[in-house]
């Protein structure tokens, strides 16, 4: 009888394959599978955020992601009289290596995480899908069904749904996924467009609602998004309907010909009642959906997988407790609430028909946006919400303040802010790292070696001197994904022991 395995994934979306990149660098034994025989072609997401770019550094995936998308980005907004532009990069952050709305498309985001995982001998196993599962004592047995029709049984101990809005593995763990569906319809097509200017996006704002043309590149130049206009009934989706709507949007005189993929969808704003059960784990839309407003989904899915990863890796390696897996979903969840309200305000505000909103939206936000844009401060703050730059885990039971926290510099449960440049790289996992800034003889070996004793395997230390983010003499233990989980000033450690004793505690051997 083969061993079960730590985790199976379902499913090789971006959520799936991100957690099967961090649960390879942890050498926990796990399967990748996924329903469809290939992955998606048409893409749904088109921007990825700063933070994910910096989450997915470590993976050495990032500059391939970079270098094939567009990191200079203009939106162009187009008003009854004039186009306003602005910039989606060089928006004010000086703390990230990707201060940019990295412009590319889902498909070949998993493509690239797809060839990462190919290079680490990991196969997705496609046209394998889960059927059903069943606790048996300590693990679950996983119903597999082939292409061919053959059912395997697999014994796992966690398994973690990442397999999207309809997810098998949230409905067998009988958890509930509560929300609504909005009321209007939206048209999406991949065409080609004439009269367009390339490479920007393209806004039209009306009173009946918005307009978006997306430079897409492949299979087609552009990605058009539109709300079906209120009133009108379900018609088919084809050319004709796509330019009335265009015409009736835009002053413009756009041409447009060639679909190579046109539908109409509803939207919807709903979250997972618990993102986990027993072993069982929902990550991605799995636990979250919400409108595309703000290009939140994908990016949310990612961060969840890289949030849970090296927890299930080290509690399943028996160097963590139990209690850490219970984070997951402190942590996660509050995100994802936070990004459907969000979304749900951005979208609210597109798509109103009352008259102030629609004002606001048509007259006042086209004006103010440019302004407000061209101000650093506002502008990094707006965009520190949108980039994810700004998600913390302050309130977090897994995040400690020291006895003394230090006035200024990044907080406990803050993500570590890559100032100087260079010190994200320089500190990336897979493990836990101390930080210890100030000068570095202020560090006693001794007693570095007493905290550290028993988990020194786990933890890399660095001396950082003036080079971090903190002004003075600071000691900090940073996550495995990137989070601080303990900062206190000055050089007692007895603090940093007792974190570590709770969350990381020393081999008994
Ligand atoms: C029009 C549109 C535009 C969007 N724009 C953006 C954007 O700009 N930015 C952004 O961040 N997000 C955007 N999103 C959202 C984004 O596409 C999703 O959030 C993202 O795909 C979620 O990834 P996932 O891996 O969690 O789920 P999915 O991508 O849905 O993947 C789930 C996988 O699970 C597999 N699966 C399902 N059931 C089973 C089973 N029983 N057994 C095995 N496999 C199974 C499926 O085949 C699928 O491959 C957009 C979405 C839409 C519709």
């Amino acid at each position: 009888m083969t061993a079960p395995l730590d985790v199976l994934v379902v499913g090789a979306g971006p959520t799936g394959l991100a957690l099967a990149a961090q649960l390879r660098t942890y050498g926990t034994t796990f399967r990748i599978v996924d329903r469809s025989l290939d992955r998606a072609y048409e893409s749904r997401a088109l921007a990825i955020q700063p933070r994910t770019l910096e989450a997915l550094a470590p993976f050495g995936v990032s500059d391939e992601l970079v270098a094939r998308g567009n990191p200079a980005m203009q939106l162009r907004m187009h008003l009854r009289h004039r186009v306003v532009p602005m910039r989606l990069f060089d928006i004010g952050l000086t703390d990230t290596a990707y201060p940019f709305l990295l412009f590319l498309s889902q498909a070949e985001t998993e493509s690239v995480l797809a060839e990462h995982l190919r290079g680490q001998g990991v196969d997705v196993e496609r046209g394998t899908e889960l059927d059903r599962v069943e606790r048996t004592g300590s693990t679950v047995t996983c119903w597999l069904r082939h292409g061919d029709g053959t059912e395997e049984a697999v014994e796992a101990t966690y398994v973690v749904g990442c397999d999207g809005a309809h997810s098998t593995v949230r409905a067998q763990a009988g958890i509930g996924f509560e929300g609504y569906a909005y009321p209007q319809t939206f048209l999406l097509a991949d065409l080609e467009v004439d009269g367009l200017e390339p490479g920007a996006v393209h806004t039209y704002m009306t009173g009946a609602g918005m307009l978006f043309f997306f430079p897409l590149g492949s299979p087609a130049t552009w990605r058009m998004l539109a709300m079906r206009t209120p009133g009108t009934p379900d018609t088919e989706v084809d050319l004709r309907l796509l330019q009335e709507i265009t015409d009736r949007y835009t002053s413009d005189r756009l041409e447009l010909r060639d679909p190579v993929w046109m539908t109409d969808f509803r939207l919807h704003n709903r979250g997972a009642a618990h993102y986990r059960s027993g072993p069982f784990f929902l990550a991605g839309d799995a636990a979250h959906i919400h409108s595309p407003a703000g290009a939140q989904g994908m990016n949310t899915g990612i961060q969840d997988a890289l949030n849970l990863g090296w927890k299930l890796a080290l509690v399943r390696r028996g160097r963590a407790p139990e209690e850490l897996l219970e984070t997951y979903e402190a942590e996660r969840a509050l995100v994802g609430s936070s990004v459907r309200r969000f979304t749900d305000r951005a979208f609210t505000i597109g798509t109103s028909h009352n008259p102030v909103i629609r004002f606001a939206r048509t007259r006042l936000a086209p004006r103010l946006a440019p302004l407000a844009l061209r101000a650093t401060g506002p502008r990094g703050r707006v965009f520190r919400t949108v980039s994810e730059l700004g998600i913390h885990y302050r309130r977090s039971p897994a995040t400690t303040a020291g006895p003394r926290t230090p006035r200024r510099g990044p907080r406990p449960g803050d993500r570590l802010p890559d100032l100087p440049r260079g010190l994200q790289a320089r500190t990336a996992g897979p493990g836990w790292q101390l930080l210890l800034t100030g000068p570095p003889a202020i560090w006693s070996d001794e007693r570095l070696a007493a905290a550290l004793r028993g988990r020194d395997d786990l933890i890399s230390v660095h001396r950082l001197g003036g080079q971090s983010p903190w002004p003075n003499a600071v000691h900090a233990l940073l996550r495995p994904d990137g989070y601080l989980g303990y900062v206190a000033a000055g050089t007692h450690m007895e603090g940093l022991r007792d974190y570590l004793e709770r969350w990381l505690p020393a081999r008994r051997s």
